[in-house]
């Protein structure tokens, strides 16, 4: 029997009437674009984080945009992120016309090392994007002590975190703005793109929520070169109905993650499983361990059926759009380790026991004959 790397197939079996009557529901009314869905959406998403504002816009990397854009980020500002995450977390940035600099990662968490950040910082940076990579929040009080000593904003790319804490305050209250993505492997997905902003920020919700109508807060108005980029409604409905359910879905992930770590513990191998640190939530998006002989394992998780991913292949900084920039190989050593040993296993909430452990069993004979 295969197993997959996600099963959305069984998320939607066992929800499916309470999605199918929120769709049907939308069709049926005709207010397709944003409308009283999507505000009752908003509402229920800055409720969920427990910030002031939610801007539902068409994806995560809009968010991030649109977030950057409100902050005033444009040509020749400098934003420093961290090369180990997916691309949009500085694409973002580049399309403003704005440069992205990068620095490197904590070998255990693969999320920004606060402590590497404040040699980057020059006269023209304007902001820090923490990524919280694979569901697992960056260390905000040292970036945000980086940030508030220099007059920079904080943009958290939360893309893969929603519902996280960190010292038991939720991802989306931790810097200026939070950007979400409601893509469809997201903990939080919708049925197709979906994206939103959150903020404390009366200001920046308002030019988010403009920029997003192109720059209009009023029809056939404009004040601003904008966007277009809404949340649908029939994605505001689905994602209503799966918010109800995060939660749970986020405990099942963490439960499962910690029941690998019981399977993977006391092997004598070189496997290293996601480091868990007690003052953080962590919601497992992706559950990666880090193995020496990454081409193997997967290659054998393939051939048994077993969906396996590899997050990510090629640093940023290493990116061939980001050759001009003068970075080379060596430059950000911890991220460029990281993106040759690490593999996703199959994690998400309705995963059998029977099936993880032969995930571990199949992973540890592997790294065994390394
Ligand atoms: C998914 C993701 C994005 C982009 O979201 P989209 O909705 O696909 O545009 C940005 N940053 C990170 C870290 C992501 O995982």
């Amino acid at each position: 029997m295969s197993i997959p790397l996600l099963d959305l197939k069984a998320q939607y079996s066992a929800i499916k009437d309470e999605l199918e009557a929120a769709v049907l529901d939308v069709l049926r009314n005709t207010q397709y674009i944003l409308g009283p869905k999507v505000a009752e959406f908003e509402k229920a998403l800055a409720e969920y984080c427990g910030t002031q504002y939610a801007v539902g816009v068409a994806n995560g990397t809009d968010a991030l945009v649109l977030a950057l854009d409100a902050i005033g980020v444009g040509p020749g500002d400098e934003v420093i992120t961290s090369p180990f995450t997916f691309y949009a977390s500085a694409e973002c940035i580049s399309r403003l016309g704005a440069v992205p600099v990068f620095v490197d990662i904590e070998a255990d968490t693969y999320n920004l090392d606060a402590a590497q950040i404040e040699a980057k910082i020059t006269t023209r940076t304007k902001a820090i994007i923490p990524v919280h990579i694979f569901g697992q929040p960056a260390k905000m009080d040292e970036i945000n002590k980086v940030a508030d000593a220099h007059g920079l904003k904080v943009i958290e790319d939360a893309c893969q975190a929603i519902g996280a804490e960190y010292r038991g305050r939720k991802v989306g209250t931790l810097g200026d703005a939070a950007c979400f993505s409601f893509f469809p492997s997201k903990n939080l997905g919708c049925a197709g793109d979906g994206g939103a902003v959150v903020t404390d920020d009366e200001e920046l919700a308002a030019k988010v929520r403009a920029l997003r109508q192109h720059g209009s807060t009023k029809k056939y108005y404009h004040g601003l070169v904008g966007y277009n980029s809404r949340l649908d409604a029939l994605q505001a409905a689905i994602l209503l109905v799966k918010l109800g359910h995060l939660d749970s879905w986020n405990n099942a992930r963490r439960e499962k993650a910690r029941r690998y770590d019981e399977l993977f513990a006391g092997a004598d191998l070189d496997l290293v499983t996601p480091a868990a640190l007690d003052y953080i939530k962590h919601v497992y998006h992706l559950y990666v361990v880090r193995v020496p002989n990454r081409a193997s394992v997967e290659a054998v998780l393939k051939e048994e059926g077993v969906g396996c991913g590899v997050y990510y292949p090629v640093p940023l900084h290493l990116q061939e759009v980001y050759s001009g920039l003068g970075y080379k190989l060596g430059d950000l050593p911890v991220s460029e380790a990281a993106s040759h040993e690490t593999l996703a296993i199959p994690l998400y909430p309705e995963l059998k026991p029977e099936d993880m452990e032969r995930v571990v069993k199949l992973v540890k004979t592997t790294v065994a004959e390394a």
